[in-house]
This record gives C-alpha cells, structure tokens and sequence, in this order.
C-alpha cells in the first residue's frame, strides 16, 4: 500500500471542477491585481478568525515580513521566537536587520515557554527586544494568555506565526470564563501562510495578516503596495506584497470546506492514537503520541472545538532516523519537521553559540510527521501503525 504524506489529488477530485471554474473567472474578469476576490477573501478570513481586519499577502513569510517592517522593527532591536520553527519565523527578523533571540520550547506542545520568555524579557535591561513571535507550532496554539501578559508589561508587539493553525482555538481565561479565542486574532497581529501544504491551501503561494488594530491593517495596506498612497506618492518604503486574484479565488472554493478538514484531521489523529494505544509501542516508550494540551485542561468545554487542527500529526520517537528511512522504504511518506533548530542554523555564524535550547535540539532528533490529511482511510493509518509496529520487533 501506498501512503503519501499528503495527497492533494484527493482533494482534487471533488474541488478540481470549483477550482477550474474559479481561476476560469479571474481569467475573464482581467482583474489581476487585488480586486473582488481578494476583497472577498479578506473579508471571509476575518470574519472566520474574528478579526476586523485582514490583508492579504504573497505568502506566509511576507505575512510576517510585512508586520516587523510595518511595526519599524530594524537594526539594534530584537524579536524573542521559537528556536523550533519553519525557517521563515527567523529569516525575517535577520531580514529587518534585528536580531533574534531564542526562549527554548515547552516538551509537550513543542511551543514557547512563557517561563523562559520572562526570563529573557528580565534580562534585557536595554530594553532591546521589541516584539515576541509566537509559533502556533502544528496547529496548536502557543500558551498566549502568558505572553500576553508579558506583552503587556515589558510593551511588546506579539506577532503570531499561525502559518500551520488557522482556525485553532485557544481557550483564553477572562474573569474566570474560557472564551476560545482563534489562532491570529489575540496578538497585534496573526500571520497565515496558504502554501498547498497547509490546512487551507492555495494552488500557489499566499498569505494572509489578520489584526483587530484598524491603524495597523491601514499600514499593512499601505506596505504591501510599496507605502504609496494615492498611487506614486510613497510615504512608507514598502514593497510588491500583494495577494494574486486568482490565489484569492482558490482559497474562496476552499475555505467552506475547512472546517471538515480541521475535523477529519482530527478523526485521524484520534484514530492513530487509538491504533497506537492497542500496541505495546506507548507502554515500552517507543513511540510518543502528540499530546493536545488544551484538551487536557479544558475538559468538556473543549469538545467540539479546534484546540489542535492537526497540520501536522507529529510523533516522537526511538531510533528516530532508521524509523524514517523504514517508512520511506515501505512507502510510506513522513517527514521531520524540523532536523535543525534555529538556533543551530549555519546562517546565524557566531550568533549560534549564543544561544542554549536542549529541549528544541532533542525535538530536532526524535519528532517524525506521519499522514495526516483529511482524506486519509481508516485502512492507510493500520498499515502505517503495523510498519511502526514491525519496525520496533
Ligand atoms: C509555512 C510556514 C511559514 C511560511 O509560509 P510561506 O507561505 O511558505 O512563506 C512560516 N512559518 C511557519 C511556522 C510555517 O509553517
């Protein structure tokens, strides 16, 4: 059996007709630039996030680009991420000319540790950092309700990396209620990649800022067509940040389906933990299971709620490397998301050295992503569970 890592042809065989129709109509309407649909899909994005405003980009790194130039973050600041992120996260705080430092992950959810983001946050007596960028790692929140409050304390900017969780939910406590809040929607700003990749994919590059600060969703407008305004009257240095039409219109076929998505992913996931439970694989610790850490805390306020959408469904492992080449052979698709932390990146040079983050570089070696996609059968994730199986006896 054939197991892929994702396998858009399946999508593609109930949206390929919408999707034709759709780019069809961008082709005919000549609107290229900006226009209804990305109009449209703005106003679709901000109302599913609950946002005032959305803006859409070229892509996920400009969605966070756009945002550190937007809050004129530049030489001698810094920004506080995640050591255990998608390159982009820290290639745009290097690109604004900051400096990026690194507070190590929690082991569990594999995001930010508030605790060590204060500790950082102490230490800066100069008052250097700037703004944090929380990563919403897999489709799991960060713990915001902590960094908001440092936000708010030390004047920060929060910009979240919700590249990989649009539509999670985390449950934010206000006067001892939960209120579950979406992934983007609770810092200054959120920023949404739809590489094909992710839960809400596009047939191409894209991206998306989300924000309720109606003076930062003006600059955003602005940054993203080169700061002019009227046209050739340029107040901001800006740049060609803009979301193609047609991109706007796949995603407006998409979004309706996101939901579904966000569920199946986590019948899936469910389903693996189930398979995996029945093994003695957890018991002789193996393997282990990705914990939703929300769900944990929420009880049966959590049921029916998006605390994990599962982008990725991300194992931690023995013998971590054999396993993958094991899979690959039998194939089944799976990769490790991500070998190398940032704080080890041979582009840092000596800025490396700086940093120490052993919870992220034990992550690096043991986490491995299986196949998780909606359309994903039942009898797929028994076969990947009894190659797990075979590999460990
Ligand atoms: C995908 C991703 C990005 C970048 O998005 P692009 O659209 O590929 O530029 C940034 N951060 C994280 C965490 C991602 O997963």
């Amino acid at each position: 059996m054939k197991v892929p890592l994702l396998d858009l042809q399946a999508q593609l065989a109930y949206l390929g007709e919408d999707l034709i129709a759709a780019v069809t109509r961008v082709v005919k309407s000549t609107r290229y630039i900006q226009g209804p649909e990305v109009d449209g899909l703005e106003r679709e994005i901000a109302e599913y996030c609950g946002t005032k405003h959305a803006v859409g980009v070229t892509s996920g790194t400009d969605a966070l680009l756009i945002c550190l130039m937007s809050l004129g973050i530049g030489p001698g600041d810094k920004v506080v991420t995640s050591p255990f992120s998608f390159f982009a996260t820290m290639g745009v705080i290097l690109r604004v000319g900051a400096t990026p430092v690194f507070a190590d992950i929690e082991p569990e959810s594999f995001n930010i540790d508030v605790a060590k983001t204060a500790e950082l946050l102490e230490a800066d007596k100069e008052k250097k950092i700037k703004a944090i960028i929380p990563v919403h790692l897999y489709g799991q929140c960060a713990e915001m309700s902590g960094l908001l409050d440092l936000a708010k304390k030390f004047e920060l900017a929060v910009i979240e990396d919700a590249a990989q969780a649009i539509g999670s939910e985390y449950p934010m406590i206000i006067d001892g209620k939960t209120h579950f809040r979406r992934a983007g929607s609770m810092g200054t700003a959120g920023c949404f990649s739809f590489f094909p990749s992710k839960n809400l994919g596009g047939i191409g590059d894209g991206g998306m800022v989300v924000t309720n600060d109606s003076e930062f969703a003006e600059k955003l407008v602005l940054m993203r067509n080169h700061g002019a305004h009227p046209k050739y009257y340029h107040k901001l240095v800006g740049g060609n940040f803009r979301l193609d039409p047609i991109q706007a219109a796949a995603l407006r076929v998409k979004l309706p389906h996101l939901e579904r998505w966000h569920r199946q992913r986590g019948e899936n996931a469910a389903r693996y933990n189930h398979l995996l439970g029945e093994t003695d694989l957890l018991d002789k610790g193996k393997v282990r299971t990705p914990p939703s850490v929300y769900s944990q805390t929420t009880g049966s306020e959590g049921k029916g709620r998006n605390l994990h959408i599962y982008n990725q469904y991300v194992l931690r492992v023995e013998r971590r490397n054999e396993l993958r080449d094991w899979l690959l052979q039998n194939d089944i698709g799976c990769e490790i998301y991500y070998p190398v932390p940032l704080h080890r990146q041979e582009c840092l040079g000596a800025l490396a050295d700086q940093f120490s983050c052993p919870i992220a570089e034990k992550a690096a070696n043991e986490t491995l992503a299986l196949p998780i996609y909606p359309e994903l059968t039942g009898e797929m994730q028994e076969y990947v569970v009894k190659k797990l199986v075979q590999f460990y006896n």
